[in-house]
């Protein structure tokens, strides 16, 4: 069968550029690891690169009435209220008949499969967690045209509802292919490698177990067959940076750190740079020595707060000693980790705010303007298929407005509401006149150092003003609020405008 899988646009709205939840990072190969199974079962098999390659709707469409699927596949992402053009796109590509069969697949999709299937008539089924096992067995289903909406690992229409089937996930993740990747996919900085899937973690903003359903939380791919893919990707393009998209790359316990050794020993002798995510607790220091020898340079450990109170509430099942001794083992190995911190959380009260504050000072995660942005700024995001958005369902605080996928909470307490939106206005301004500098598509001048600096000073600076003032008993009214951003977004505009120009 002729087969198009769909990396469809995404879009980023200027209110939304600091948010960074519309897909887990681990989702990036999902496209390509169906590909690789679909060509293994000897299907004909295109990855349209609409995301990556800027395609518009129209080239998009144009190469789909070149190829004419039987089936079309879409990773289906959710992009904020930018739905509704992907959606309208898929209805008019079952009108002119150019795609007779559609499935959507990937994070949203499984955990929205309802409303998709309710929303769009345009979709048939959507493929729930891993797309490995289903996918095949839909297009044989497809070719034979014995389909049945009983097939397991898909969602369909059903009568009057929407018929749900039990997932089907990967038992040995070293039985499957390696995923296809696109040319575009070789343009990025690195190559992304998965070496693992789920996470044994349980953390309640998060839907990583969601997606992959019930069953073993964490499954690591063995450090041999990580290997092998990673040499023959340096055999075929000479690629010298990776980067481990799992969502957890250290497993549980003793075991989890024996593997990362192993993968250690075995990546050293291939002269590779590489990154990684993980928790706190899975940071070790000789584990991270070894991996440093191997290559290791970037970091991304989820601390999220610098209360354990928070940290209890948010289940994650780690310390703020712990959060400390993780920064300490990568900076004694010479790393400075990116690290996740969610500032604001739907119960955070000011006291909160306060020792998160501290704690970040403490640590000195202030003073690099891209980590500040991120620190002092994050909110949780409540997504379906999290604990934290059925707990606000259930406790009744839970707002949904454009779609039932993303909820919205009111903060519990006023005050820590309004340093929030404050930050929120002030660091979007910042995010999108920066987003070309971060990028790397405008070159730096030679003051960069001191600008950035001096726009660390202004976030920090306005940030604890507003604390200070919040904790002597203030109330900031809708009009304090925006004079406080507005102030700040004019001294960080003014200080961007010295630099690199004005905006206008
Ligand atoms: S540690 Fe928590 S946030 Fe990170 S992947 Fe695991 S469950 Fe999700």
């Amino acid at each position: 069968m002729k087969i198009i899988l769909l990396e469809h646009p995404r879009s980023i709205t200027p209110e939304r550029c600091n948010d960074i939840a519309n897909t887990p990072l681990s989702s990036c190969l999902i496209s390509g690891y169906a590909a690789g199974m679909l060509k293994k079962c000897g299907h004909d098999v295109e990855i349209i690169e609409g995301y990556l390659d800027r395609l518009t709707y129209g080239e998009i469409e144009n190469e789909i009435r070149s190829i004419k699927p039987d089936i079309l596949g879409v990773h289906m992402v959710y992009h904020w209220r930018q739905d509704h053009e992907l959606f309208g796109f898929l209805e008019n590509l079952k009108d002119r008949r150019l795609a007779s069969t559609i499935t959507a697949y990937g994070f949203y999709a499984t955990i929205a499969a309802d409303n998709i299937l309710k929303q769009s008539t345009a979709v048939d089924s959507v493929i729930s967690g891993e797309t490995e096992m289903t996918f095949p067995a839909l297009a044989e289903a497809a070719s034979t045209g014995l389909f049945t909406p009983f097939l397991p690992g898909l969602s369909v229409r059903y009568q009057e509802g929407i018929r749900c089937t039990r997932r089907r996930p990967v038992k040995d993740l070293d039985e499957i292919p390696f995923p296809v990747r696109t040319e575009a996919q070789y343009r990025l900085p690195e190559v992304n490698i998965l070496g693992s899937r789920g996470c044994y973690g349980r953390c309640t903003f998060c839907y990583i177990n969601s997606f992959y359903g019930t069953g073993v939380p964490w499954r690591g791919r063995s450090p041999e067959n990580i290997a092998s893919e990673i040499a023959a990707i340096n055999a075929e393009r000479r690629a010298g940076r990776f980067y481990f998209t799992d969502p957890n790359f250290f497993g549980p316990g003793l075991k989890g750190q024996e593997r990362a050794l192993k993968i250690a020993a075995l990546l050293k002798p291939m002269n590779i740079f590489f990154g990684i995510e993980g928790r706190v607790n899975d940071i070790h220091d000789k584990t991270i020595g070894r991996l440093v020898d191997a290559g290791l340079r970037h970091i991304l450990v989820g601390l999220e707060s610098g209360r354990d109170e928070s940290l209890k509430r948010m289940n994650k099942m780690t310390t703020v000693d712990q959060n400390e001794q993780a920064l300490r083992v990568l900076r004694r190995h010479g790393i400075e980790p990116n690290v996740g911190f969610i500032m604001f959380e739907p119960d955070s009260s000011l006291e909160d705010i306060r020792i998160n504050f501290e704690f970040l000072k403490r640590n000195d995660l202030l003073a690099n303007l891209p980590v500040t942005a991120n620190v002092l700024y994050h909110h949780q995001i409540v997504l379906e298929g999290t604990e934290a958005y059925h707990m606000l369902k259930r406790e009744g605080r839970l707002q949904l407005r454009d779609s039932s996928y993303e909820g919205n909470t009111c903060l519990k307490t006023p005050g820590v509401a309004a340093l929030a939106n404050i930050m929120r206005g002030v660091t979007n301004v910042l995010f999108s006149r920066m987003a070309a500098i971060w990028s790397g598509k405008i070159a730096e001048t030679p003051d960069t150092r001191r600008q950035n600096a001096e726009i660390n000073r202004i976030l920090v600076d306005t940030f604890e003003n507003c604390l200070c003032q919040l904790e002597a008993g203030e109330q900031f009214d809708d009009k304090h609020i925006r004079i406080m951003a507005q102030n700040a977004e004019r001294e960080i505009n003014g200080s961007l405008n010295k630099s690199y120009g004005s905006d206008d």
